[in-house]
């Protein structure tokens, strides 16, 4: 890949100009260090116009129908005027190379809008390194004057916690007629969500996707008030007929306003700074540890000896941190 010096991405960037934003964000995604100096270099530069996007995280098992909803949620956004960003975090991507916005058929009318710019998941490296580099991107596409960011992840791991940990507004997407062990299973997922929408409530399942809200919504107040004051909602949607997709924006622009007005949403944010900055520690922190020269090969007689039960791990451990 060509570089170009910092003031081209910055210049492109503000201009919105996407094939630059593209080129910036593959920058970000870089495992080089000089293109990880030089994504940052561009970052600090676009800093002041960051910040003023509504940033929507959306989960859910797969089949549920994410790309489906995000297509015609972020129609809904675009035909409004509004310019939208659709990210991804994909915790299956890091085993297998597929990403969930990497098959070319999904969202089709959206990757087609002039007004949507759509990003498949990064691969390689941790969930929380992945993680990291969309925390960048999403600054990158506010920069680039995206209103709206959408992250999508699937529903099956500690991925949701992450986005949980970028997003104003966390959207969690449900199928009516799950079982109770899914449902089980959702609940910490559950505590997370400012919004549940069950899927798909259209045709014969309209009727069971509206028992489905009623028992969500009774099993929501079983859970303690959050702090922020905002009771988050179950609502019904189908995003084949277009039903319940401008609600949920209703929705988000009124607890965008709540949160603003109560402060949460400021604070919020400053939170999620810190925890980036102690997450960006610790897994720089461990890069660096398993970088140093030597290592592997030290590394290799430890764990040999663990193997042997000739030392405790914990003793282990201690003696490669101490004396790399
Ligand atoms: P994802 O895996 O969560 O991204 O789910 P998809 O968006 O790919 O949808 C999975 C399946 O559900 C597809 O066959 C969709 O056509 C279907 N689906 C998605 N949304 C709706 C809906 O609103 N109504 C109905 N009837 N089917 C839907």
């Amino acid at each position: 890949m060509h570089r170009f010096p910092p003031d081209h991405y910055i210049a492109g960037i503000r201009a919105g100009d996407r094939l630059v934003l593209s080129r910036a964000i593959t920058l970000v995604e870089s495992q080089l260090e000089s293109d990880q100096a030089l994504a940052l270099a561009v970052l600090e530069q676009v800093l002041p116009q960051t910040g003023q996007s509504v940033r929507i995280g959306i989960t859910g098992v797969p089949g549920v129908g994410k790309s489906t909803f995000i297509e015609a949620f972020g129609k809904h956004l675009t035909d409004s005027g509004k310019k939208v960003a659709v990210l991804a975090i994909d915790p299956t991507s890091q085993r297998s190379h597929g990403s969930i916005l990497g098959d070319k058929t999904r969202m089709e009318t959206l990757s087609m809008d002039p007004r949507a710019y759509i990003r498949p998941t990064p691969s390689g490296g941790s969930l929380g390194g992945v993680a990291n580099k969309t925390r960048e991107t999403m600054l990158l596409c506010e920069a680039a004057g995206f209103e709206v960011i959408l992250i999508e992840t699937v529903g099956v791991g500690q991925s949701e916690t992450l986005v949980h940990g970028m997003v104003d507004f966390f959207l969690l997407l449900m199928l009516a007629g799950a079982g109770d062990e899914l449902q089980g299973m959702k609940r910490g997922i559950m505590e997370l969500a400012d919004a549940i929408a069950i899927t798909k409530a259209d045709g014969d399942n309209a009727a069971a996707a509206e028992r489905a809200r009623l028992d969500y919504q009774n099993a929501l107040h079983l859970f303690p008030p959050a702090s922020t004051s905002w009771t988050p909602p179950v609502l019904t949607c189908s995003a084949l007929q277009n039903q319940g997709i401008a609600d949920l924006w209703h929705i988000i622009n009124n607890h965008q306003t709540q949160l603003t007005q109560n402060g949460h949403r400021d604070r919020n944010r400053q939170q999620q700074n810190l925890d980036w900055l102690h997450n960006t520690i610790r897994q720089q922190l461990e890069t660096r540890f398993y970088n140093q020269p030597g290592l592997r090969e030290r590394l290799a007689d430890v764990e040999e000896a663990v193997r042997k039960g000739a030392v405790l791990p914990l003793q282990a451990a201690r003696l490669l941190l101490d004396q790399p």
